[in-house]
């Protein structure tokens, strides 16, 4: 497979080309450097088509027989991670080991799925019935997914879609559609033709998606905005949504932490992927008796890192995904600079330079009202800001519409955990942050979401349940 070039859908086991294009942009230096699919009505029409019509079978042949085919994909997608992870940087502009460790947690999901087992649940509480639910699958899911990680949280869905005997129509965000569409095309060898399908395209495909009438269920990951339109679209039909959206996580950080230890995992929590993380840290409170020495600790963190194409060796941070994503991080280091607020370090955009590429930004005790606080930045700016007491600190956390993570770093775990239970969010780590698992469960409170990602629970958003009643007395015996 050329993973250089040829970039296509694959619509019913065949990769299809479209006339039309869309330029895709390396973000390290704001080029296009390859072409993507511009996914029209009709060919949509034919996804879904493609999908319908394999659901009877792949539905059919159980979990088992869809359980080894997932653990063949899981195999065959972790031994291209070279070449993927080499298209995902460039479309991506994270550093190449990431964006390895993304292919290969795409694999890990789908092989972790492929051993999830489905259950059956049987009861006796109706005299002289037994009764059996049963999981059984809803038919065609859209999967929509963000740019952040793309292959990753397409995977997310695609994996317990899959699983429960679904078939499934994906589509990536027009920024980053490269290694999805390759991934796709590299699976149709082991999946069915139509169980699995990728179309790609621009800003109409998406509601085109959640509006077509032979999609089941919708299962988005985005920004809480779109979220909104998602879940207006499919109530029309009362499709089925999971919706994982936007987040503003607070880190809590009590004074008893070891600040020199501690202080590289805090500003990872951050900083990794160059901020664009659904749960990064974007509000970091500190207790005043150490507001100053983790601030200086973190800011020696800042200087130490290498930000460049992720393409070069060494490379730790990459640039911000889009042209659109850089200039609204702009706005708000903007908004900090018209406000007064003080930078740490950072605080300057080189306008003239190619590629996104932001300093990182630490902003020193910013008003718990100001922008920087308040809304996702979803980039590498981070405001600091300084609690007295432990009940100021939960209050503050928690006066926010989202509700994605949040995390408690404490020298006592069981004094991190009290305060973890206080949290208004569908995760909280303690003393780390984005550890996740295909087998834990993971949800937004609030605006953050509906639905459940992940686990057991986030399986069964892929199924709907059936229960037969079955009589345990013979029909002769029930006879008047
Ligand atoms: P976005 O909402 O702009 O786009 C997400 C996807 O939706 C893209 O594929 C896009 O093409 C598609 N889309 C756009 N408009 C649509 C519409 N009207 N109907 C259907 N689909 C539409 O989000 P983004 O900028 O790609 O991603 C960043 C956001 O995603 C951030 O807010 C981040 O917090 C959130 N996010 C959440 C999670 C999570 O698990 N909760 C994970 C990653 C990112």
């Amino acid at each position: 497979m050329n993973f250089d070039g040829d970039f296509a859908m694959s619509i019913g086991g065949r990769t299809v080309a479209t006339a039309a294009t869309l330029p895709v942009v390396n973000p390290a230096t704001g080029k296009a450097f390859a072409a993507a699919p511009d996914c029209g009505p009709e060919q949509l029409d034919d996804a879904v088509a493609a999908a319908r019509a394999a659901f009877p079978a792949w539905r059919d042949l159980g979990p088992d027989g869809r359980s080894v085919l997932l653990k063949q994909a899981g195999d065959l997608l972790a031994a291209q991670a070279g070449p993927l992870k080499a298209l995902l940087t460039r479309e991506q502009g994270k550093p190449l080991d990431e964006a390895a460790a993304e292919v290969m947690g795409a694999a890990y999901w789908l092989k972790s799925f492929a051993r999830m087992e489905i259950p059956v649940a049987v009861g006796q509480s109706i005299p002289g019935q037994r009764t059996e639910t049963h999981q059984v699958p809803l038919g065609v899911v859209g999967a929509i997914a963000p740019w952040n990680f793309p292959l990753l949280l397409a995977f997310w869905k695609i994996a317990p879609a899959l699983k429960a005997g679904n078939t499934v129509v994906v589509k990536p965000s027009p920024f980053t559609p490269l290694a999805t569409l390759k991934a796709v095309e590299l699976l149709q060898s082991v999946l069915p033709p139509g169980v699995l399908n990728a179309v790609s395209g621009g800003d109409e495909l998406g509601p085109w998606l959640t509006g077509h009438p032979g999609i089941d269920k919708i299962s988005f990951t985005g920004s809480t905005a779109t979220g909104r339109r998602v879940m207006a679209s499919a109530a029309d039909r009362l499709k089925r949504i999971t919706l994982e959206l936007g987040g503003n996580d607070a880190a809590i950080v009590l004074p008893d932490i070891d600040v020199e230890a501690m202080a590289p995992k805090i500003f990872w929590s951050a900083f990794r992927n160059s901020g664009q993380i659904c749960v990064a840290t974007k509000r970091l409170y500190i207790h005043a008796d150490i507001y100053d020495r983790l601030a200086a600790a973190l800011v020696a963190q800042a200087a130490r890192l290498p930000m460049g194409d992720g393409t070069v060796p060494g490379t730790r941070l990459g640039p911000v995904q889009n042209r659109r994503q850089f200039e609204r991080v702009q706005e708000i280091v903007e908004d900090c600079r018209r406000q007064g607020h003080r930078f740490l370090c950072g605080g300057a955009i080189d306008g003239a330079q190619d590629g996104y590429f932001v300093p990182v930004t630490l902003v020193d005790d910013p008003p718990e009202a100001s922008r920087v606080v308040q809304e996702e930045a979803f980039g590498p700016i981070l405001p600091l800001l300084k609690f007295h007491d432990i009940d100021e600190a939960v209050a503050r956390a928690n006066e926010c519409e989202y509700g994605l993570g949040g995390s408690v770093w404490s020298g006592d775990p069981a004094r991190a955990q009290a305060v973890a239970q206080r949290l208004e969010t569908g995760t909280v780590w303690i003393n780390d942050v984005q550890a996740l698992s295909p087998t834990v469960a993971f949800a937004g409170h609030k605006q953050s979401g509906i639905g459940v990602e992940n686990g057991l629970d986030g399986l069964l958003e892929y199924c709907v349940p059936r229960t037969i009643v079955i009589p345990t007395v013979p029909p002769a015996d029930t006879e008047h």
